[in-house]
C-alpha cells in the first residue's frame, strides 16, 4: 500500500489500486465497479449515503421500494435482487436486521451466494449470531469470496455522522483493504479476529451495556425514592466508583441530562427491541458454550418483559420508567 488512504480517498481511487494488491478478481471500489449494498434501513441507508459523498457509486437493493428511491435520489442505482447485485459488483455491504435476514439475503433463492464472482469482497454489518457468521464465510469461501463479520457500535445519529465504530471478525490478510472502506463510515475499525468474532465482540459489550442500564436505572429510582434530587445523586455517581457510560453519557433519569432520550420521552436513540434483541443473542451464545451469564439472563428476561408493551419503541434507557411503574 504505497500511496496513503487520504491521498487514495481525496482521488477517488481508493480501493481499485489497494484492492487489486490484495483481491485477484477485483477492482471494486472504484467509479466503473460500483459498491453493492443490501438492506437500506435505519442504519444501511445513512452508510450507503456515506459511501456516495465519498465519491462511489452504489448499487443497492431492499425489500422496501421507499428506502431504495430514497438512495437512488442520491445517486444510486438499484438491482432486483442480492444476487443482482453480485452479478454486477466485486465488493458487497450487508445491514440486516437478524441472522435470518442474513441467511437469505446470502444463501436464498436471488441470494448473494447466486451469482457471487470469485475474489468478490462480503462484509456483513449486521449484528447476528456469531455462528451463521462462520457459516456464511465458510460458504463463501466455498465460491472463492471473501466474508468479514463487521458489526457496529453507536446509533442512527453515528451512521449518519459516519462515527460508527466497526468490530472485524475475519481474514487479517485482507483486513487493511476491509478497514480502508469500512473507515469511510466509520471512526474506528478493530480486527477482532477470526469470523464470528466480531459478532461476538458486538454481543458482549451490549450484553455489558444493558445489565449497567438497568443498574443505573435501578440505583437512581431507589435514590430518587430515598428523598435524593436526581440531578445531585448522578453527578456523585458520577464521581465516585458507580459511575459508568449508563451514568454519565446516558442517564436514564428525565432531566438529569441534556440531549439524550430520557429527556425527549425516550424518544431516538438504540431501541429496547433492538437491546433485547442483542440480550437474546448473548444468552444463546453463552448457553452454546455453558457460560454463566446471571446477569446476562436476567437482563434479557426484564428487557422481554419490557418489549411485551409500548415500550418496545423506545430507546432502550426507558428501562428506568419500566421500573419506576413497577
Ligand atoms: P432496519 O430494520 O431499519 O433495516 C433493515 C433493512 O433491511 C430494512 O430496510 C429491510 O427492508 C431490509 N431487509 C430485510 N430483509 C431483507 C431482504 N431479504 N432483502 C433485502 N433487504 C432486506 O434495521 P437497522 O436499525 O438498520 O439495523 C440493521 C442492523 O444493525 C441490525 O442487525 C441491528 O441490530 C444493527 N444495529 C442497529 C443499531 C440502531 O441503532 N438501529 C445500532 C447498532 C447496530
Amino acid at each position: 500500500m504505497a500511496l496513503s488512504f487520504g491521498l487514495l480517498r481525496r482521488s477517488g481511487r481508493i480501493g481499485s489500486l489497494i484492492l487489486r494488491s490484495r483481491f485477484h478478481h477485483s477492482d471494486a471500489l472504484s467509479k466503473e465497479t460500483p459498491i453493492g449494498f443490501v438492506g437500506l434501513g435505519n442504519m444501511g441507508g445513512h452508510m450507503a449515503k456515506n459511501l456516495i459523498r465519498s465519491g462511489y457509486s452504489l448499487i443497492v437493493h431492499d425489500l422496501n421500494a421507499d428506502s431504495v428511491a430514497d438512495l437512488k435520489n442520491s445517486g444510486a442505482s438499484s438491482a432486483s435482487s442480492p444476487a443482482d447485485v453480485a452479478q454486477q459488483t466485486s465488493c458487497i455491504i450487508t445491514m440486516l436486521p437478524q441472522s435470518d435476514h442474513v441467511k437469505a439475503v446470502y444463501t436464498g433463492d436471488g441470494g448473494i451466494f447466486k451469482s457471487v464472482k470469485d475474489g468478490t469482497l462480503l462484509i456483513d454489518s449486521s449484528t447476528i449470531e456469531p455462528g451463521v457468521s462462520k457459516q456464511m464465510a465458510q460458504l463463501a469461501k466455498e465460491k472463492g469470496a471473501d466474508f468479514f463479520d463487521a458489526p457496529v457500535s453507536g446509533g442512527v445519529g453515528a451512521a449518519r455522522d459516519a462515527k460508527l465504530t466497526f468490530m472485524v471478525g475475519g481474514g487479517e490478510d485482507h483486513f487493511p483493504v476491509v478497514k480502508d472502506l469500512l473507515a469511510l463510515m466509520g471512526k474506528s475499525v478493530v480486527h477482532c479476529g477470526p469470523n464470528g468474532t466480531g459478532q461476538a465482540a458486538k454481543i458482549c459489550n451490549n450484553m455489558l451495556l444493558g445489565i449497567s442500564m438497568i443498574g443505573t436505572a435501578e440505583a437512581m429510582n431507589l435514590g430518587v425514592r430515598l428523598g435524593l434530587d436526581p440531578k445531585l445523586l448522578a453527578s456523585i455517581v458520577n464521581t465516585s466508583s458507580g459511575r459508568c457510560w449508563s451514568s454519565d453519557t446516558y442517564n436514564p433519569c428525565p432531566g438529569v441530562m441534556e440531549g439524550v432520550p430520557s429527556s425527549n420521552n425516550y424518544d431516538g436513540g438504540f431501541g429496547a427491541a433492538l437491546m433485547r434483541k442483542d440480550l437474546g443473542l448473548a444468552q444463546s451464545a453463552a448457553s452454546d458454550l455453558n457460560t454463566t451469564t446471571p446477569l446476562g439472563k436476567h437482563a434479557l428476561e426484564l428487557y422481554t418483559n419490557m418489549c411485551s408493551s409500548d415500550l418496545a419503541k423506545k430507546d432502550f434507557s426507558v428501562v428506568y420508567k419500566y421500573l419506576q411503574e413497577q
